[in-house]
């Protein structure tokens, strides 16, 4: 018998593939990445072990082309959290251990690694190099005061003596820079406040293994200097700390604080942001940081000396993937946490309602930040604008546009928040009531009027705008509702002597945010106009006003998760006005001012509000108090998806404590010409429907007439 090797690859099917592995190739360690023929093309795989013998015919059997190993082995904890993300959202495990490399490391093109930067490793830290090897001993020494180039070395003649040391374990060849080079200066930490040192009284103890640590603390409480204190005792033990964060925009700022509080230390990013190349370069480097900095799929990042997870703003939704892999950061971080035995800190001023219920019943442990850090800044007030019985015009009421002419008058900064980015939500006919439908989706083109286009923010259809209308060619089409840039439009006309600045997805690129935070900072921006990515994490001293125009629509909307996100995001909102010493109104504009969401709101009470929605959903059964799983199907025709979700549902093993709703239309039911439609299934017990699915998805491939697309979806957030 040859020898094989069990590779995993990125291929839909749920199981592994058996290759011959060429005579004279050694032992090949788990998780190392090959090169096989699959088919009539190449892929690049994960070995998952040396089997004794295939259940494929010795003849059908066919060689592994190269082991890739000019680059590194995926080590045997990210083959577990792997193994558990297929087991847990029903996924093969090829296409989830491909998907935790960068791109470029998951093409068979040799990787050459341009290394420009010896760096002392973990070893080499405490390592005695024997009396006589003088060089060596100089060399490690001037390392551990600071990597040294590569350049630098040649031109020392030390080549020789690098290499020693890199053979020793001692020293490493990084893709990395000297992570003080950018930043001279530092930030010596602030005392404590009281509830910090209470707080850090109770983690700094728990450091030493798994448990889940959930700070609810309110913006600016000074949870971020919570992590960072933290984090030096992570450091102190050599160990590495892996903080997820959810937006992009936000990395660089974040990125700057830590490297002024950790100088010397190696902070890495990992994120879409960066290029392909970089990407890979951070993620070689990550065995040897100490702090990787990551949005979503860096919880799979290579880290042997793990010894925390923070997960700052835990409750946002961009940790949970929505195509692909449909996986939560938020909850495999806290697998990896358990499978390492480190402990996962999650932070937000308004946790997810399942982080919470677990708080509240004690699985997850509650630390509470009640104040905010800088003592004299005062929680804004907030004021309701009751559209029932106010007049409204272009979007904006009386008082509304008289709290912006103050604001301004006493030099002070607004924010105006809308959730609808482009000029208007859709271009409208009076005459015939045409309202610029998509031709592919179940949703309106949006008015996108500085570039004279009509554009679909959910297939990326885009269109001219008409000169007429298409349905009876009245020339008169006008705007309905409003969108970013009419209100920009808007408010520039009745405050021409204002300097606003828009900013939405249309307008913003990642390196514009710390732009656009210089200007404000620098008294450049008297009032900001944007969409919800306003809410995030930005601290505007001088902003005293937030004023919010358009929330109805997620007071009653259908989907049950509509009031927790909402209340989220007016209460970061909040916490943007008047965060220094001045205090900060926000100020809504709503047709029910009686809804509860607000009564709690006023008060800043998150606790009281979460109470409320997890009575209501345990009385709905709905999540936290049920697990879900989303099969979604996507077909030409309705008839089609439905039909496919119906024989779905008929397969479905009989499971007590299980239920198996009927088929529906999604609530977006189409989008990019195809029909979605989609089945749920949930349960109290997650053990009883992990064991459902699992025993269901494979029936799932043998339904006739196939649909154009399904998908698994466990937890899923957006139906
Ligand atoms: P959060 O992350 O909870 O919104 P931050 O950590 O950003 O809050 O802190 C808010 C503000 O308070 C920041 O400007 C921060 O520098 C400051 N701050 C935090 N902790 C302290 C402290 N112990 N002493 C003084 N200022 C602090
Ligand atoms: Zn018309
Ligand atoms: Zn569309």
């Amino acid at each position: 018998m040859p020898s094989l090797l069990q590779v995993a690859l990125d291929t839909p099917l749920h199981r592994l593939f058996d290759y011959r592995l060429p005579d004279g190739v050694g032992a090949v360690p788990p998780g190392s990445l090959v090169e096989v023929p699959f088919g009539r093309t190449h892929q690049v795989g994960v070995t998952l072990g040396q089997p004794a013998d295939s259940t494929v015919g010795a003849d059908k059997l066919r060689d592994v082309i190269r082991v890739l190993d000019d680059r590194p082995a995926l080590s045997p904890d990210i083959l577990r959290l792997a193994q558990f993300c297929a087991d847990y959202y029903h996924y093969p495990l090829g296409a989830i251990l491909l998907a935790t490399l960068p791109p470029r490391l998951r093409n068979a093109t040799p990787f050459v690694a341009d290394t420009p930067w010896l760096i002392v490793t973990e070893a080499g830290r405490t390592a005695q190099p024997a009396a006589r090897a003088k060089a060596q001993r100089a060399l490690l020494d001037a390392l551990r005061a600071a990597p040294q180039s590569r350049d630098t070395l040649r031109a020392q003649k030390q080549g020789r003596h690098a290499a020693a040391l890199v053979t020793a374990g001692w020293a490493a060849w990084s893709r990395v820079p000297p992570a003080t080079s950018d930043a001279p200066q530092t930030t010596p930490p602030p005392s404590a406040t009281a509830e910090q040192q209470a707080a850090l009284d109770r983690l700094l103890p728990a450091l030493t293994q798994f448990g889940v640590h959930l700070i609810h603390g309110i913006t600016g409480s000074g949870k971020t200097e919570l992590y960072l204190r933290l984090i030096d005792a992570v450091l102190a033990r050599d160990q590495q700390t892996l903080v997820l964060i959810p937006e992009i925009a936000l990395t660089p700022q974040l990125e700057q604080h830590f490297r002024r509080r950790f100088p010397g230390r190696r902070i890495i990013t990992l994120h879409s942001g960066l290029t392909e190349a970089t990407r890979t370069e951070n993620w070689l480097a990550a065995p040897n940081c100490d702090v990787l900095l990551g949005t979503r799929l860096s919880v799979f990042a290579p880290l042997p000396r793990l010894g925390l997870i923070v997960v700052d703003e835990e409750h946002d939704a961009s940790f949970k993937q929505q195509d692909s892999l449909r996986y939560s950061a938020r909850d495999v971080a806290v697998a990896r946490g358990k499978q390492r035995n480190v402990p996962v800190v999650l932070g937000s001023a308004t946790p997810a309602l399942e982080s919470y219920a677990h708080a509240l019943a004690g699985r997850y442990q509650l630390i509470e930040l009640k104040q905010r850090a800088i003592s004299q800044a005062r929680l804004p007030t907030i004021e309701l604008v009751d559209l029932k019985h106010i007049p409204i015009d272009n979007g904006l009421t009386r008082p509304a546009l008289q709290a912006l002419t103050e604001t301004l008058a006493r030099g002070e900064q607004s924010l105006v928040f809308i959730n609808r980015r482009g000029y208007a939500p859709a271009l409208y006919c009076s005459s015939c009531g045409w309202v610029s439908p998509c031709p592919r989706c179940s949703a309106r083109l949006v008015l996108h009027r500085t570039s004279h286009r009509l554009k679909c923010h959910h297939c990326g259809f885009e269109t001219r705008i008409p000169p007429e209308c298409p349905g009876c060619g009245n020339p008169d089409l006008k705007p309905l509702g409003q969108g970013t840039q009419r209100l920009e439009e808007t408010l520039t006309t009745l405050l021409p002597a204002a300097r606003i600045r828009r900013i939405d997805r249309d307008t913003m690129r990642p390196r514009a945010w710390a732009e656009l935070g210089e200007a404000v900072h620098g008294g450049e921006v008297d009032i900001l106009v944007g969409t919800q990515m306003l809410a995030k994490g930005h601290d505007f001293p001088n902003m005293t006003l937030a004023l919010i125009l358009d929330t109805d629509g997620a007071l009653y909307s259908p989907d049950f998760r509509a009031t927790e996100r909402l209340f989220a995001q007016l209460m970061q909102v909040a916490g943007r006005a008047g965060r220094a010493d001045k205090p900060g109104c926000v100020l809504i504009q709503t047709a029910f001012p009686d809804h509860p969401l607000f009564r709690y709101l006023q008060r800043h009470d998150y606790p009281g509000y979460a109470r409320e929605l997890l009575a209501e959903r345990r009385q709905l059964d709905l999540p936290p108090f049920t697990r879900q799983v989303l099969l979604r199907a996507e077909a030409p025709t309705m008839d089609a998806a439905l039909a496919f979700l119906q024989r779905a549902a008929a397969l479905a093993p009989e499971r007590a404590g299980v239920s198996v709703f009927s088929a529906t239309p999604a609530p977006m039911a189409r989008v990019a010409n195809l029909e979605r439609a989609q089945l749920l299934i949930q349960s109290a017990q997650r053990q009883a429907l992990q064991r459902l699915v699992a025993e269901w998805r494979p029936q799932l491939d043998t339904i006739k007439p196939r649909v154009a697309r399904w998908s698994l979806d466990v937890d899923p957030l957006v139906f």
